[in-house]
């Protein structure tokens, strides 16, 4: 029930981890994370607690990259397992999504999807939004987004990356909880604000229904139609 991500010039998954240790107050059942190494997406999960996956990537030095997104699952469809916590990823393993929330409508959009042919391997609500963004990819991860959030249904904050789009982390939300952190090197998405304030104090609310594209060179947000959002970061001034 947590998401963190970061992208910059430090190595990700030791601040994806410290990341969503600080959200374990949320609940979870199960964890895991993808990082992209600049040539491939490198996904582990672990049902249980959050040091039982710190120790399988060995506190993150098993999967070395400046990108990458984690999650803390709290099951509401498909038992808490390894195959069921996220990240999910297409059959490809060109597209990797967390996502805290609900996807209502998700019954019909996998039969659909099932009747294309896609594949799917867990019990998730949360799997179609990774072959539905497959569908939809013409090269514009933005695009594809925008897509999907016109057609499902239900509450999410989500954590996606494209390896067509090396050293970019996209998110979205609608009813479910995302912030986006930056600091001088990098950035960061996370559930709440105590993922993130060990490194930084500058952020931006992520409204409903917006699409943030973060890059080294880059912090956008755009509504659901892709029109661009001019936004401020505010200074959080409190401690935990
Ligand atoms: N509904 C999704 C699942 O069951 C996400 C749950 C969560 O917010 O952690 O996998």
């Amino acid at each position: 029930c947590g998401i963190a991500g970061y992208i910059g010039k430090q190595q990700a998954a030791p601040i994806i981890l410290d990341g969503l240790s600080k959200l374990e107050y949320r609940g979870y059942d199960s964890a895991g994370i993808a990082v992209f190494d600049g040539q491939k997406i490198h996904m582990e999960k672990a049902v249980g607690r959050l040091r039982v996956l710190d120790e399988k990537i060995n506190h993150g030095a098993l999967l070395p990259g400046f990108c990458g997104i984690g999650h803390t699952r709290w099951a509401t469809h498909g038992c808490p397992s390894d195959t069921n916590a996220h990240p999910h990823m297409n059959e490809e393993h060109t597209i990797a999504v967390v996502h805290n929330g609900i996807i209502e409508n998700y019954e019909k959009l996998k039969q659909r999807l099932e009747k294309k042919g896609y594949r799917f391997v867990s019990e998730t609500d949360t799997e179609v939004l990774a072959h539905m963004l497959t569908e939809y990819y013409r090269g514009d991860p933005v695009e594809a987004i925008e897509k999907v959030m016109h057609r499902v249904e239900g509450s999410y904050a989500l954590g996606i990356m494209f390896l067509d789009h090396p050293h970019h982390i996209y998110a979205a939300r609608k009813d479910s909880p995302l912030i986006v952190g930056i600091n001088d090197t990098g950035k960061f998405i996370a559930s709440d604000v105590p993922a993130i304030l060990q490194y930084t104090r500058t952020v931006y609310y992520v409204e409903n229904e917006e699409i943030v594209c973060l890059s080294n060179e880059h912090t956008r947000f755009c509504n659901i139609d892709g029109e661009p959002i001019e936004k401020q970061p505010v200074t959080i001034d409190w401690d935990i």
